[in-house]
């Protein structure tokens, strides 16, 4: 099993190159953010609580995520390995996260972290937004309150994966391509 977190700021690909990844290596894609936005597109309760957490660029409390994510990997149980694509976003997250495979003898196998600096990041949340319809992408207050929020509570579950020898870095600025033969050349080495 290949369980990989996709890790970066906001706008660092990681959608992007999840799909490529999933793509070639069949795994599973578990993308919190596109699971908050689903259930949002649904009208549930779970989404209506989610939007006012995104809508301000800040993050949805741990209890509600993880729970959300313990769900998905049950149903996603028979699945080749998983990308985890913005999640854990906090290590109270990672912790869970460890716990819950655990529970099925499985772990995370590496953390890619794709490095983008900040003036980059803003150019490309600003031009997703145009087609994305997404409002967390179309203001810059949000925009930089997510940056702000994934310097201060993010950044240290690299530190928690780097601790337990897991963390690969890949320079996240070039052609998709170029990024996503970064990834690979990590994910071969994983497998
Ligand atoms: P994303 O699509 O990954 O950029 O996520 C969009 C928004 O969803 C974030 O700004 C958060 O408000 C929320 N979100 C997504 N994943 C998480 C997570 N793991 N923990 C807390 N909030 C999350």
């Amino acid at each position: 099993m290949l369980n990989i977190v996709l890790f970066g700021p906001p706008g660092a690909g990681k959608g992007t190159q999840s799909e490529k990844i999933i793509d070639q290596y069949q795994l599973t894609h578990i993308s919190t953010g596109d699971l908050f936005r689903k259930h949002l597109s649904h009208g549930t309760e779970l989404g209506l609580l989610a939007k006012t957490y995104m809508d301000e660029g800040n993050l949805v409390p741990d209890d509600v995520v993880i729970q959300m994510v313990e769900l998905k990997i049950i149903e996603d149980r028979e699945s080749r390995g998983v990308i985890f694509d913005g999640f854990p976003r906090t290590v109270n997250q990672a912790n869970a996260l460890d716990n819950m495979l655990e529970k099925s003898g499985q772990t995370i196998s590496g953390m890619i972290l794709l490095e983008v600096e900040e003036d980059e990041l803003r150019k490309r949340i600003l031009l997703r937004g145009q087609s994305s319809g997404r409002s967390d992408d179309q203001d810059l207050e949000k925009i930089n309150n997510r940056i702000r929020v994934y310097q201060a509570e993010t950044l240290p579950v690299a530190n928690y994966y780097q601790g337990q020898g897991k963390l690969y870095k890949v320079h996240g600025i070039g052609s998709i391509d170029d990024i996503f033969r970064g990834i690979c050349s990590v994910l071969d080495k994983l497998l």
